[in-house]
């Protein structure tokens, strides 16, 4: 095996990606060294490109990326399995979590690992050793202790890239909000999560599912993953009667659960209004800070309403992920969620076409790179 490899470093927001070679990092006792063989563009990732938010970027450029699977290059010393205690060997096919609970603060004691507020260290650069802590390179460093999970063969790499990041991300979601068997849910975007959320609820035993967005081939693609009913924001841009259709679409009680996967905040109170009394928010997809929205709080009140924010996931999530992909591969029409595939070296190109803020329409439901 060659003792280097390329990465994609992130300059920052319009200065885009340049490619560096980097040193393979000495493996701690615990540690996997990962061959990455698809990595997508996350909703998240555009973000931090386009920087929506202020962002402290390694004086040397940042690797980043998350949403990927690969296969174990190198075995740190000690690492026998993966996290279900299952033999692990180099060659074996892996999807394992890009964050990393501590185990050792308050929140991680009380069994929350998803809520840890270690579990994402600061952002380091390439100089810095391990190096690979970003997917849009050939190589990720996996640091001892991280969860990793061995991939069924019957799955190819397109259906697994979206497992530890947006599948897991809304299995999560879905389950902290207590969505559950014949309850009626609405899911606000139809992007990445938004299809997969859709699948998902239909899953769960959901009895109706509604999706909102603004954007007619999204809406067709949440109809084949699922969705009972789809609400096209331009045909119908008034507020109030975008509510009306979900009252009547629900026997006038309005949904069980409705989650955010848009990332807009003036959903956000939109979506309150559409559930029932005693109903759960999910909020998912709000991740750039210091961008707000009038809303009030009364209606939380006198709705009986709960909101529930949700970042990553638990690592328990991934297995369960795999057998639903399994289960429904041929259900819900999976491989339609990573619409375009580049080499690497075309990830300018990559973000660029995935660039979806402020345009009308977009072809891309998700971009992968492959290494
Ligand atoms: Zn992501
Ligand atoms: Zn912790």
């Amino acid at each position: 095996m060659a003792e280097t490899g390329r990465a994609a470093v992130f300059l920052g927001p319009g200065k885009g990606f340049e490619f560096r070679e980097l040193a393979l990092p000495a493996l701690e006792p615990g540690a996997i060294l990962i061959r990455v063989t698809l990595a997508n563009v996350c909703g998240s990732d555009l973000h931090f490109w386009r920087g929506d938010a202020p962002l402290a970027l390694p004086a040397d450029g940042w690797i980043f990326g998350h949403e990927m699977t690969g296969r174990v290059a190198r075995l740190g010393p000690g690492v026998t399995t993966d996290s279900l205690g299952r033999p692990l060997g180099e060659g074996n096919r892996v999807v394992y979590c890009y964050f990393y609970p501590c185990g050792r603060c308050y929140v991680c004691l009380h069994g929350q690992r998803a809520a840890c507020p270690n579990k994402v260290g600061r952002a380091t650069g390439p100089s810095e050793f391990p190096y690979w802590v970003g997917a849009f390179a050939e190589y990720y460093y996996l640091r001892p202790g991280g969860f990793v999970f061995r991939v069924p063969d019957t799955l190819p790499d397109a259906l697994v890239s979206p497992v530890n990041c947006a599948l897991s991300q809304v299995i999560f979601g879905l389950a902290q909000a207590g969505l559950a068997f014949g309850d009626s849910m609405v899911i606000q975007g139809a992007g990445g999560l938004g299809l997969q959320a859709a699948a998902v609820a239909r899953d769960m035993g959901a009895a109706r599912v509604i999706v909102v967005d603004q954007v007619p081939a999204r809406l067709a693609l949440a109809r084949s993953f699922g969705a009972d009913h789809t609400l096209d924001l331009t045909e119908l841009p008034d507020r109030r009667a975008r509510v009306r259709q979900v009252r009547d679409w629900t026997e006038g009680r309005g949904a069980d659960v409705a989650c955010d996967f848009v990332g807009f905040p003036p959903v956000v109170p939109e979506g309150i209004e559409m559930l029932r009394y005693g109903g759960t928010y999910l909020e998912v997809g709000c991740i750039s800070r210091g961008r707000t929205v009038d809303f009030d709080p009364s209606s939380l009140v006198w709705g009986s309403k709960r909101i529930i924010g949700v970042v990553m996931y638990d690592p328990w999530v991934i297995p369960r992920a795999l057998d639903f992909l399994v289960r429904n591969r041929a259900r819900w029409p999976f491989g339609r969620l990573v619409s375009h595939t580049y080499p690497l070296e075309q990830i300018n190109t990559a973000f660029a076409d995935s660039e979806w803020h402020g345009r009308e329409t977009t072809t891309i439901t998700r971009a992968a790179l492959a290494p």
